[in-house]
């Protein structure tokens, strides 16, 4: 199998499997159990913590544990807003953002909150003229996603930050496909809030991460316990937290190294796609991307066969982002930077992680190659 789809979910690493392990069956005390057994639990939640927070230079009492990048969206816009609606009800986000965040903010549409969608330009880049065009003494929160799941672009986030700031706005950023792909430094960059999830960096599915600023007022996600300083309640999910904390030590050790082998094995892939197919564009900007990301459209393909093609073949890859992949239509990122309508529906991502081979990239072009012609209707 190849595998080419690591912004849908990544591999666990064989070191997170096994620093999970113990926690199962051997070391199974409830964290907030007061005896020596569940001291251990306790202890390895806290260093799982202060793994995580130092990735992105947080404090470790900045980080809670979430069961994943939605509902670490759903808590930071949901409750932000809630916590600071005296002040206002006007949310700003973006048009090209995850569900997760989209979703959200329609909710609130429903509650009363005016939400503002920033456009983007043809890159997947927001406008900060729109931006600060957009506030009004309204506005509680902006939030912005820092690198797009289905085109890899990667968002101008301090300046985003300053822009909040500079009008006393929270600022939320959906850091689920950046979180150990690229550096994060949340205070250099002025985040007030940043969301992560465990099984984009080769941690476990079902965790995840909300970065909440110290001082920031912040509603309870959760009502219940008194779990993750009464913020999220529900009894704590020790192993994944353990995993999820032993992935992002592991991963930004090998940063610099995954980060160069990834762009080299992206420029590649994209070059071969250039040089030896006709018609085609490459979506998303592209210096400004994701280092694994490489999203295609071949004109006047269907997108969908061509994956059919691709997985008989033993190469997975996707048709936008996983989540709206069983949903028909095309995907609201493509459409949002104006990929024309002949090339839309044949759009591919692929989303190499550093253990892919130029060999794979060979053989991938060769099926696509092989398959594209066939596809293409005239
Ligand atoms: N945000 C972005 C940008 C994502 O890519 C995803 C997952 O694909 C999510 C949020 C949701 O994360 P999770 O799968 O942990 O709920």
């Amino acid at each position: 199998m190849i595998y080419f789809d690591n912004a849908a979910t990544t591999i666990m690493h064989k070191e997170v499997v096994e620093a999970m392990r113990p926690y199962w069956s051997e070391l199974y005390g409830n964290p907030s159990s007061l005896y020596d057994f569940a001291i251990k639990s306790r202890e390895s939640v806290e260093k799982s913590r202060k793994r995580i927070a130092d990735v992105i230079n947080a404090k470790p009492e900045e980080i809670y544990f979430t069961s994943g990048g939605t509902e670490s969206d759903n808590w930071a816009i949901y409750s932000a807003a809630n916590a600071i609606n005296i002040k206002g009800n006007h949310i700003i986000t973006t048009v090209i953002e995850h569900p997760a965040v989209l979703n959200t903010c329609r909710s609130l549409t429903k509650k009363g909150y005016r939400v503002s969608y920033i456009p983007v330009d043809k890159y997947g880049v927001i406008s900060l003229e729109d931006l600060e065009n957009a506030i009004t003494d309204d506005t509680v929160l902006i939030s912005v996603m820092f690198a797009n799941n289905e085109i890899g672009t990667i968002e101008p986030i301090d300046k985003i930050a300053q822009i909040a700031h500079k009008y006393g706005i929270a600022f939320h950023t959906d850091a689920v496909q950046a979180f150990c792909q690229i550096p994060i430094d949340v205070k250099k960059l002025k985040i007030d809030m940043l969301s992560l999830s465990g099984h984009k960096f080769n941690g476990p599915k079902g965790v995840g991460a909300l970065y909440i600023r110290q001082g920031l007022p912040i509603e309870p996600f959760m009502n219940g316990g008194s779990q993750e300083k009464k913020k999220r309640a529900g009894t704590t999910n020790v192993p994944s937290i353990v995993g999820m904390g032993e992935a992002a030590i592991l991963s930004d050790s090998r940063l610099d190294y995954k980060v160069k082998t990834e762009i080299e094995l992206r420029d590649y892939f994209i070059k071969r796609l250039s040089d030896e197919i006709a018609d085609i564009r490459i979506n998303g900007d592209i210096d400004n991307r994701l280092p694994g990301n490489v999203n295609v459209s071949f004109k006047n393909t269907d997108g969908e066969s061509l994956l059919v093609i691709l997985d008989e073949n033993g190469i997975c890859a996707s048709a936008g982002s996983a989540c709206s992949s069983l949903k028909k239509g095309n995907s609201h990122v493509l459409e949002a930077i104006c990929v024309p309508d002949e090339f839309i529906s044949g759009s591919i991502r692929f989303t190499l992680s550093e253990n892919n081979t130029k060999d794979e990239i060979d053989f991938t072009i060769k099926v696509l190659k092989d398959s594209v012609e066939k596809l293409r209707v005239n």
